[in-house]
């Protein structure tokens, strides 16, 4: 029998779903269940509406400065509990408990006290008419926002937005993945004793079809932020498009990185280079599954690379060394191996990993796939045009920097791209060239809290982070007053 049941947050209080039904959380390390969440409805939706409109225009009239402190608070109580966090997440998620330590909770903690500090000098706009006029341009919270998050870095991507809309003003009702709903549920009862106002913030566990349904079709939700994959994006998009409903889309990759024959190979790229690829056993949006190599540096490239790849060790979340964890669920980890399958089918090579991994003892039940690396593919095989979000890279010969950008390119996707390179000519070239929201050069994942993060055409729609999150969370209103 699992030992911890979640709740929801409504109005201020925990509360267990109206029709009393539980969905099974398993933790993937095992294959065990070890939590329940709430299997919510769009009853419970209603409700979390309710409370969230009853709330909302206090606390948009709240000074900027006292929300900015109820936000730090709660960062703060999170940073106090680093360590039970970073536990929960790995057991929740399957990740290595050492990257839920050293990324999820920081920049949890991180994101809540980077908006709390952003929404503090952000004011409005003026602008001085000659003729007379002048204008300014208010920008007001919207209401009720919905905020809908995923599995792959849940506490992560689950303050990425409510800390935003938050900030701006608005009452929230978020919904997490029913993957790893635990984090967000422990985050909701620190939420009480911070001391956010009753219905602030309402946390409604449960299915995506069921409740993110109920918050993108609710009349009373005036804008969604979305993270996940570009079909469920797809079909948000059109459920909110009879109301017009405000969206931010942010969507699957199929990221490359792109190793240029004049780049810095040393050591240290290089690991970043394997890291780009199987960090979070590849369940990262940014990760890069595409790793395309000049061929007249290919076959060192690759010797090298192969033996990094080799030596990552896939094991118990829990323990310091390992690199891999377990996959989330069993059915992302069936979808992994069909995807190694395919990749199979179609004609591509496996140079190493391919295979699942069976544990000892308890963690016999778990998901582990092995670091898969895949060669000899074109770049339109159906392995190098759908995401995987896996354990899995594809290696892609090109010759010359035209052919590199073309392949980069020739994706439905453009999340991210990172290219190494030692020319710095090369570098602004290439970056402007890229048809991907994100470029890095000569690094990967480094991530500024003030910029611009969202991919083109199917990796989503609009632009969190910085300003550009304020901006979605608040309409702006134009006024002109003559003088
Ligand atoms: P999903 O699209 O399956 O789910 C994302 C969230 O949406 C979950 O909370 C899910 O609930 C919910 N949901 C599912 N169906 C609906 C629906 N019909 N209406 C409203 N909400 C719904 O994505 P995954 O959780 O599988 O996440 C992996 C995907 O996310 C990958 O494609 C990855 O690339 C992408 N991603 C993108 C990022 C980016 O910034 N661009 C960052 C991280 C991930 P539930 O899980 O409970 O069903």
């Amino acid at each position: 029998m699992p030992n911890l049941r979640l709740a929801n947050l409504i109005d201020g209080r925990l509360q267990a779903p109206r029709q009393e039904r539980w969905l099974d959380v398993f933790e993937p390390a095992t294959g065990a269940v070890f939590a329940q969440c709430p299997d919510s409805s769009a009853e419970d939706v209603d409700f979390a509406v309710a409370a969230a409109q009853r709330a909302a225009p206090a606390w948009a009239s709240t000074p900027a400065e006292q929300r900015a402190r109820l936000l730090n608070r709660l960062a703060d109580l999170i940073e106090a509990r680093l360590d039970a966090f970073a536990a929960l997440e790995s057991r929740d998620s399957g990740k290595p408990l050492s990257l839920a330590r050293s990324l999820d909770i920081p920049r949890a903690v991180s994101n809540l006290r980077y908006f709390a500090a952003a929404v503090v000098p952000w004011s409005s706009e003026s602008h001085a008419m000659e003729l007379g006029a002048i204008n300014y341009t208010l920008r007001q919270p919207l209401g009720v926002v919905g905020c809908i998050s995923p599995w792959n870095l849940p506490l992560y991507l689950f303050t990425w937005k409510i800390a935003p809309a938050l900030a701006a003003g608005n009452a929230v009702v978020a919904k997490p993945s029913e993957i790893t709903p635990c984090t967000a549920a422990l985050l909701g009862e620190l939420s009480i004793e911070t001391g956010f106002p009753a219905g602030v913030l309402n946390i409604v566990q449960g299915r995506g079809p069921t409740v993110g349904q109920a918050i993108v079709e609710h009349r009373g939700v005036k804008a969604v932020s979305f993270t996940g994959s570009t079909r469920t994006g797809a079909q948000i998009a059109a459920a909110a498009a009879p109301q017009f409903k405000k969206v931010s889309l942010e969507l699957g990759g199929k990221n490359p990185a792109i190793v240029f024959a004049d780049a810095d190979l040393g050591d240290a790229n290089l690991d970043t280079i394997v890291r780009s690829g199987f960090a979070n056993q590849g369940e990262i949006c940014l990760c890069g599954s595409r790793l395309l190599v000049q061929r007249s540096i290919y076959d060192s490239f690759r010797a090298r690379y192969l033996e990094r790849v080799r030596a990552l060790r896939v094991g118990d979340p829990g323990d310091a060394g390992t690199d891999l964890g377990a996959l989330v669920s069993r059915e992302h980890f069936d979808k992994v191996m069909a995807c190694i399958a395919q990749a199979r089918a179609e004609g591509g090579q496996v140079a190493c990993g391919g295979e699942a991994l069976a544990l000892p003892g308890a963690l016999s039940g778990g998901w582990y796939v092995a670091p898969t690396v895949i060669e000899g593919l074109g770049p339109d095989a159906v392995t190098n045009q759908q995401e995987i979000f896996g354990p899995v890279v594809s290696l892609i010969p090109f010759d010359d920097e035209e052919e590199a950008i073309a392949i980069a390119n020739g994706t439905g996707y453009g999340l991210a791209a990172s290219f190494w390179t030692g020319d710095l000519a090369r570098a602004h070239r290439v970056a402007s060239r890229l048809d991907f929201g994100i470029v890095w050069i000569n690094c990967w994942l480094l991530r500024d809290l003030r910029t611009p993060f969202g991919g083109t055409k199917q990796s989503g729609l609009g632009r969190e982070g910085g300003v550009e999150a304020l901006r979605f969370f608040t309409e702006p209103k134009n006024v002109c007053i003559r003088y």
